[in-house]
């Protein structure tokens, strides 16, 4: 970050006052970041993304971003390729990690962002929101056989890229290759998701652990694409009133989840619930999403974004 970040800065102080000595000007920071163009959610093959971690950065170096961040699931072993690939394509890496938690009776996504990778309580916790998966993919399977479908395991586990991830995207993509449905977002609604066959209830980490272990790797807590919850209008206000009073720092408002009036919405809500704002694409690769790296707006300038506390 503070590479590209001093690059841009000492650029503007030249054009703006002709080499004028390096001094701190926090508006002009302000400025600075409206122009600099932030992807702070996005997947490799070290989780279900398509594209090596290196790909991703060189991607979203060619389509315009200074500044990603990638946020495997549960997962940072691809930050040391992501970082030397940014360090070559000039553009700027922030740690990143999406993780999986539960809340009452739903999963809720926490990205982390801007913390130390090697900090060991974050790693064990993150070690153990993975090591439930293997058997959750195996009871998904066990209830895709009940419905008819078999090898399910054997079949998702073909589409795997990191032996440690496996998700429901990898059977997403088996169901498609099998024919079951024609297209990814169809497998979700047919298969994956609640109430149908193919969807297990798993416990993940807990909101507080989450948060906990994000703090003390010295990083940042945002809410994922909170629009995607299937929540009540009260849930959604208890989930955002306890996440704050959890510690965590942000929610995503710009987010490919969101319809235009669930961007506004959300920016409200940060404001009212006093939390920062954040913006990424979820990109997964060719394909498979709606939007590609560093294609949404710029966060709405009166919003206090994430990355002003890096
Ligand atoms: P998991 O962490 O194993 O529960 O898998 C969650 C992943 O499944 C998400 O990160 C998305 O990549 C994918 N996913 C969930 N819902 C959908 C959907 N409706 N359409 C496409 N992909 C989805
Ligand atoms: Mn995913
Ligand atoms: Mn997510
Ligand atoms: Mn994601």
């Amino acid at each position: 970050m503070e590479c590209c970040f001093r690059a841009w800065y000492a650029a503007c102080v030249r054009i703006d006052a002709g080499c004028a000595p390096y001094r701190y000007d926090p508006r002009l920071t302000a400025r600075i970041f409206q122009l600099m163009r932030f992807d702070l959610h996005c997947h490799s093959t070290r989780s279900d993304g398509l594209l090596a971690p290196a790909e991703v950065v060189r991607r979203a170096a060619a389509r315009g971003v200074d500044v990603l961040a990638l946020t495997d699931h549960d997962e940072t072993a691809g930050l040391d390729e992501a970082r030397a690939a940014a360090e070559e394509a000039g553009i700027a890496l922030v740690a990143g990690a999406e993780l999986s938690v539960s809340w009452e009776d739903i999963t809720i996504h926490v990205v982390a962002l801007h913390f130390d990778p090697a900090h060991g309580g974050l790693q064990d916790g993150l070690d153990q929101i993975r090591s439930g998966r293997d058997s959750r993919a195996r009871r998904i399977a066990d209830s895709l056989a009940a419905a008819g479908i078999d090898g399910a395991y054997e079949g998702a586990r073909r589409y795997v890229t990191s032996e440690r991830l496996i998700s429901r995207t990898h059977f997403a993509r088996f169901l498609v290759e099998a024919g079951h449905a024609h297209e990814m977002k169809d497998v979700f609604s047919r298969y994956l998701t609640p109430g149908r066959p193919g969807y297990v209830a798993h416990a993940w980490a807990g909101v507080e652990d989450a948060i906990g272990w994000i703090h003390e790797a010295g990083g940042q807590a945002v809410l994922a694409h909170p629009g995607r919850y299937k929540v009540t209008p009260t849930g959604l206000r208890r989930l955002l009133g306890e996440f704050r009073d959890r510690g965590g720092d942000a929610i995503e408002v710009l987010s490919p989840s969101h319809q235009a009036a669930q961007v506004a919405q959300f920016a409200s809500l940060a404001r009212v619930y006093g939390l920062a704002a954040s913006t990424g694409s979820d990109y997964h690769g060719p394909g498979e999403s709606w939007l590609d790296l560093g294609d949404l707006p710029p966060l709405p300038a009166w919003l206090d974004p994430v990355w002003k506390r890096w």
